[in-house]
């Protein structure tokens, strides 16, 4: 783990310093974007310091009980607003994300400003476009380092309810609820500082997982059921809806969050890519075990990243077409991207 304290005494002062600072989460911001988001805005209230927060467009919805999210502008509904508001910034800080093209629309006008830019991290490979970058992968979570970070601009641990919950939402959705095995020892002791700290888990627990929709549960027997490919050679599976499988379903933002993983425990299977027609492009996901590494697949063939094991990018052209260049990629460069598997 680096020494956060080299950076944590800058960044404390920058807060005190700046007239108007604000927080800003990637596109399609999700637990541990708006986790980390919440976490500082109630933190810096605590010290009577305002912050703006915006996200590039919308919360996902089973995220909308959270403490503070209502407060959260969202840029493609409030474009006037929220460009005046990075324009007059002089502090921005930006969590959960590395390189700008996650700022979706807003991209340009945060580049562009003069204001004080601070990266709050936890992916690979930074684009290095901020003043300052705290980039830690060591860390299961954003929030996680913010909390960190947090604890050391305030002497002590800082808990309040709703501090403690976007910390631990931040955690147990980056964590999959403690599934997937990218957390720590030191994440089960914030975890665990938490818990006696007084967090009510089990509401947090049925807030996040156990809202959805009938919809979406028979969306997802659909998905298994029709529209899942295992390969076996390659010991991948994918799966993929259209456009039209989503509205016949009357999809809403968030139903498909998680299928990717479903195909992973398949005995055998270490790689899981789900593919979403969109408009004029494909977006995917891309999911992992061991050290085949997700990322720098969608790095290479579908012009993304993310983490070692679960990552996403996109395609510019039809589903069919994302799709049978997904076959080609893998059986091309299969050998490679297996090499030193760990799980095989
Ligand atoms: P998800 O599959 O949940 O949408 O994304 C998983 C992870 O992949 C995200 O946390 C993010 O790190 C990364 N990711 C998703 N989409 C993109 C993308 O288009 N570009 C990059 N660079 N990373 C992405
Ligand atoms: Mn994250």
């Amino acid at each position: 783990m680096p020494d956060l304290s080299k950076y944590t005494k800058r960044i404390s002062e920058h807060f005190s310093n700046s007239r108007n600072i604000v927080l800003i989460s990637h596109i399609n911001p999700d637990g541990d974007a708006v986790g980390s988001q919440l976490a500082l805005f109630h933190y810096l209230k605590s010290r009577n310091i305002k912050a703006e927060m915006i996200a590039p467009n919308n919360l996902q919805e089973f995220l909308k009980w959270m403490e503070g999210s209502e407060q959260i502008r969202i840029f493609i509904s409030q474009r006037d607003k929220c460009r005046s508001i990075i324009e007059n910034a002089d502090l921005i800080v930006m969590v959960d994300f590395n390189q700008p093209d996650r700022l979706g629309e807003m991209e340009k006008i945060v580049t562009r400003s003069t204001a004080v830019k601070v990266i709050i991290d936890h992916h690979l490979n930074p684009k290095g476009f901020a003043d300052i970058e705290i980039s830690v992968p060591a860390f299961s979570s954003t929030t996680e380092l913010v909390h960190e970070i947090i604890t050391l601009m305030n002497g002590e641990p800082y808990y309040t309810k709703p501090y403690s919950e976007a910390v631990y939402v931040g955690i147990v959705t980056d964590t999959g609820n403690f599934e997937h095995g990218n957390y720590t020892g030191n994440t089960l002791r914030v975890v665990a500082d938490l818990f006696e700290n007084g967090i009510e888990k089990n509401r947090i627990l049925d807030l996040l997982y156990n809202n959805f929709s009938e919809t979406r549960l028979r969306l997802q027997g659909f998905t298994l059921n029709e529209r899942m490919v295992i390969v076996p050679e390659y010991h991948t599976a994918y799966i993929w809806l259209t456009k039209e499988d989503l509205d016949s379903f009357g999809y809403v933002k968030g139903d498909t969050e998680g299928f990717v993983n479903l195909p992973l425990s398949i005995k055998g299977i270490i790689f899981s890519v789900f593919f979403i027609e969109k408009d004029g492009f494909v977006k995917l996901s891309l999911r992992s075990k061991g050290n085949f590494p997700s990322n720098e697949f969608a790095s290479r063939f579908f012009s993304g990243g993310g983490h070692l094991n679960a990552s996403g990018g996109e395609y510019k052209g039809t589903l069919d077409n994302s799709i049978r260049y997904f076959r080609k990629v893998l059986e091309e460069n299969f050998e490679y991207f297996i090499r030193n598997n760990n799980f095989r």
